[in-house]
C-alpha cells in the first residue's frame, strides 16, 4: 500500500511557545501512526530543531521544512540550504507551495532545481501543484497540472521520482474554506497518476503518494481520504488546531 500521509503546513504561524504546545498536544494524544502511515509537521525554520527534539524519534512522525534554496551554498542572504536541513536531521521539505509560486515567483523550472537539490541530500520533496480558479473555470486544470509535473519532475529518473511526494492543491481551495469535492479530488489525483504512469510506468506511479490540500478539516478528511487515489492531505489552517489535526490523522486510510 502507498504511504498515507497527513502533513501539517504551519506556514508563518505560531510563536515558539504556541508551536511547542500544539505539537505537544498532538504527541500527548498518543495517536498511533502505524507503518504504512506518516505524519509530517512543516514548521517555520526557527522551530525545526526543537520540533525534532519534541518528536524524539516517534515512529512515523517527522518534521519538514517549508522551503529550501535551489543552490547548494553561497552568498544568498536569508536563505536556507538543503545541506543545512540535512545537518539537523530534516528529511522532508515542501517545494513549490502555491504561496511561494505566487509571492516569490517560483517557476516550474526553478522548482525542478529545488527538487534536485532536495534529492541530492536524501530529503523528500513534497512537491505542490494545482491550478488557480480561472484555469478551473476554463476546465483546463488537467493540462495545467500536467505541465507543472512535466516541467518540474519529468527530468528525474525512475529511482528519483519514487522519492517524491506530490501534493495536489487547487489554489481556489487553499485557505478559502472551499474544498474540492471528493469527486473533483479523485478525478485530478487519478489524472496525476496517469500522467506519472505515462512517463515513468504504471508500477512506479502506483507507488507515489499523492496528497490533497485545500481546506481539509476534521469534518471532511474521511470523505476526501477515502478516495482511491488520495493518499492523505497537506493541511494548512486546520493543522494549527490540535483536535482538528488529530482527527485528520485518524482519517488516514
Ligand atoms: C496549504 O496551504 O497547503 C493548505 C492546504 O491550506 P488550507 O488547509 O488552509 O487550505
Amino acid at each position: 500500500m502507498r504511504k498515507q500521509i497527513a502533513a501539517a503546513n504551519w506556514k508563518m504561524n505560531n510563536t515558539l511557545e504556541e508551536g511547542t504546545k500544539l505539537l505537544n498536544d498532538i504527541i500527548n494524544s498518543n495517536i498511533q501512526v502505524n507503518n504504512h502511515k506518516c505524519v509530517i509537521f512543516a514548521v517555520p525554520f526557527p522551530y525545526l530543531v526543537s520540533a525534532n527534539q519534541q518528536l524524539d524519534n516517534k515512529s512515523n512522525m517527522f518534521v519538514a521544512a517549508q522551503n529550501c534554496h535551489y543552490k547548494a551554498a553561497g552568498a544568498y542572504t536569508g536563505e536556507v540550504s538543503v545541506d543545512m536541513l540535512a545537518s539537523i536531521n530534516i528529511h522532508y521539505c515542501v517545494v513549490g507551495h502555491s504561496e511561494r509560486r505566487e509571492y516569490f515567483l517560483e517557476s516550474n523550472q526553478l522548482l525542478a532545481e529545488k527538487v534536485d537539490r532536495c534529492l541530492s541530500t536524501d530529503i523528500t520533496p513534497i512537491f505542490c501543484c494545482g491550478e488557480p480558479l480561472a484555469i478551473r473555470e476554463d476546465d483546463s486544470q488537467n493540462d495545467y497540472v500536467a505541465v507543472q509535473l512535466k516541467e518540474s519532475l519529468f527530468h528525474l529518473d525512475i529511482e528519483a521520482i519514487q522519492k517524491v511526494v506530490i501534493a495536489y492543491e487547487p489554489i481556489w481551495a487553499i485557505g478559502t474554506g472551499k474544498t474540492a469535492t471528493s469527486a473533483q479530488a479523485q478525478e485530478m489525483h487519478a489524472h496525476i497518476r496517469a500522467v506519472l504512469a505515462n512517463q515513468f510506468g504504471n508500477a512506479i506511479a502506483d507507488n507515489i503518494s499523492i496528497l490533497y490540500g485545500g481546506s481539509v478539516k476534521g469534518a471532511n478528511a474521511n470523505e476526501i481520504f477515502s478516495q482511491p487515489d488520495v493518499d492523505g492531505g497537506l493541511v494548512g489552517g486546520a493543522s494549527l488546531i490540535a483536535t482538528e489535526f488529530i482527527q485528520i490523522i485518524k482519517a488516514l486510510k
